[in-house]
């Protein structure tokens, strides 16, 4: 079956402080225009996203470049909601550690919580921990919050460490209706070219 792991986009739709709002207006309207066709506004970094190593690093590889072997294969949901505030190596631990080539997903409170408002205190990924998880090689992490760092935060490593070893991160996830476990992982990220990340539609089939 599938799960659906990707946030609704329309106006309101929340954004991360300071990005540009998703605005979705008609641009032709039945019946006066021949066919309905919408106008729609939005960041880079808007609902379920990728975030390509070209967000922290000018230089380094855009989302339309990354292969898209990355995109679509196993992955291993983690049950991440006793966590209080952030995600730390020792959780990691817990679950018997990870493995190089893997795809890890956070499901955190913040799924339980929802995605109607953006809160502040959002469960984030701890520096050390995205240090250890790039030291294991993995490929790809998500997590269901709009910023894999804490807002804020002098650390930069929870996207530095990650993209500077070209593992791509989902951020904006909504693991809410999805027990932990083992999935086949699909999120194709929009192909716009030179770009720093791009919305993309995730999902998990079991
Ligand atoms: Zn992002």
């Amino acid at each position: 079956m599938f799960y659906d792991i990707s946030l609704p986009l329309r106006n309101g739709t929340i954004i991360y402080p300071g990005n540009p709002d998703i605005l979705v207006a008609p641009h032709h309207q039945l019946p006066k225009d021949s066919s309905n066709i919408s106008r729609i506004d939005f960041g880079s970094h808007s609902g379920t996203h990728v975030d390509a190593p070209r967000h922290v690093d000018t230089g380094a590889m855009p989302v339309d470049q990354i292969p898209l072997e990355t995109f679509v294969g196993p992955c291993r949901v983690l049950d991440m909601t006793h966590c209080a505030d952030a995600v730390r190596i020792e959780d990691f631990e817990k679950y018997g550690g990870v493995k190089v080539g893997e795809r890890i997903l956070f499901k955190t409170k913040n799924s339980l919580r929802g995605f109607e408002k953006f809160y502040d205190d959002y469960v984030y990924l701890d520096g050390g921990a995205a240090d250890y998880l790039a030291e294991k090689g993995v490929i790809l992490v998500g997590i269901d919050a709009l910023s894999i760092k804490q807002r804020g935060s002098k650390d930069f490593r929870p996207h530095a460490s990650l993209l500077g070893k070209g593992i791509v991160i989902f951020e904006g996830l909504d693991l809410a209706k999805v027990p932990a476990g083992n999935y086949t992982f699909i999120g194709l990220p929009l192909k716009f070219v030179g770009l720093d990340g791009a919305p993309a539609r995730a999902v998990l089939l079991s």
